[in-house]
């Protein structure tokens, strides 16, 4: 099977597109789409490659399904809503029973977010996948990084440490056959969930958010150091999971959830004055996310962690970092 048939079996579907905002998908030099009018457009890549961010033989819908799911956590970092992605994928080989798994994770989670496939590359060489993926934001709005202010109240929108709990599985399975709390926790990391609704909602009570890809403390540094604010975390807020708390030591499930990757919770900020409003939005809307802290100063960029009201060390290595 040539490239083209190849890309005709596995990323081309019959489905009519009866979406505005696509004149022309896949089939030609280039796709052509409109962003509605008072919309902004908010675009992100990222790239998975084997070996470094998937285990070769790690089931080819999963993989699809999770390359997919962390770009369009991107865009639900910055409240957009999801529209189109493009794919560029390189192959070892031609091999059917892969492709057509990897097609099935593929549209699973596209059709699940209302997304569209309109283009890419296909090429030969060590397996890897590249997906650009791009969203809507309403003029005037949208989640910055640079943009927590003191006072400010911090939340996470989920269970933290969940995915680095499921790695460890993984690469440490405790049994062979494994029991429903390492389930849960190995699902958290094969299929994370785009916190895409929660997102959208956030626009209207917050500007500032980040989606945990490398760790909280990682993660919320890059907010400090865009916003140039300091913060407080208080390690007993903490969402664990109650499989975490089964599964690991507190110490252990401590530390995933403050420096594992991978769980593609959002981390942001609501001003204390909006905070009762937002809660009770959550309870309507019957969304959980817990507040962890709060922005406390207009200075260097600087974590403290507290336990019990006392300030307690940070760890050693606060993220993943691949040229560290
Ligand atoms: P060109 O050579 O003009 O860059 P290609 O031959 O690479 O075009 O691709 C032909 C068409 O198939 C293009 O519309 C391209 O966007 C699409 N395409 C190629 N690979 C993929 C893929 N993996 N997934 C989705 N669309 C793809
Ligand atoms: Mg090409």
């Amino acid at each position: 099977m040539g490239e083209f048939d190849l890309i005709k079996q596995y990323f081309t579907r019959n489905k009519r597109l009866d979406r505005s905002d696509i004149l022309l998908a896949i089939g030609d030099d280039c796709a052509v789409t409109q962003v509605p009018t008072h919309h902004r457009l908010a675009i992100t890549t990222d790239t998975l490659v084997c070996d470094t961010h998937f285990l070769a033989d790690i089931c080819p819908a999963d993989l699809a399904y999770k390359a997919i799911a962390v770009n369009l956590s991107d865009l639900a970092a910055m409240g957009a809503t999801p529209r189109w992605v493009s794919l560029a994928l390189t192959l070892p080989k031609c091999d059917h029973h892969w492709l057509s798994l990897f097609s099935q994770g593929l549209f699973q989670i596209l059709d699940e977010y209302d997304v569209e496939l309109i283009g890419g590359d296909t090429t030969k060489g060590h397996l890897s996948l590249t997906i650009t993926a791009q969203g809507f934001i309403p003029q005037q709005q949208g989640l910055f990084r640079h943009q927590a202010k003191v006072n400010d109240l911090i939340y996470v929108s989920g269970y933290l440490g969940d995915s680095a709990a499921g790695l460890d599985l993984l690469l440490n399975p405790k049994s062979s056959e494994c029991n429903s709390a390492q389930h849960y926790l190995l699902q958290r990391h094969l299929k994370p969930t785009p916190r895409i609704a929660l997102g959208k909602l956030l626009l209207d009570y917050s500007q500032c958010a980040i989606d945990i890809s490398d760790g909280l403390l990682a993660d919320l540094s890059h907010i400090l150091n865009r916003s140039q604010c300091s913060t407080e975390i208080e390690v007993d807020k903490l969402p664990l999971s109650q499989a975490i708390q089964t599964e690991y030591s507190h110490s252990k499930a401590l530390n995933f959830a403050l420096t594992g990757g991978e769980d593609y919770e959002l981390c942001f900020t609501i001003p204390e004055n909006r905070q009762t409003d937002f809660e009770n939005m959550l309870k309507a809307k019957q969304l959980n996310c817990y507040c962890i802290g709060k922005i406390t100063s207009q200075s260097a960029e600087n974590i403290r962690l507290l336990h019990q009201g006392k300030t307690i060390p940070l760890p050693k290595q606060i993220g993943f970092d691949h040229f560290r």
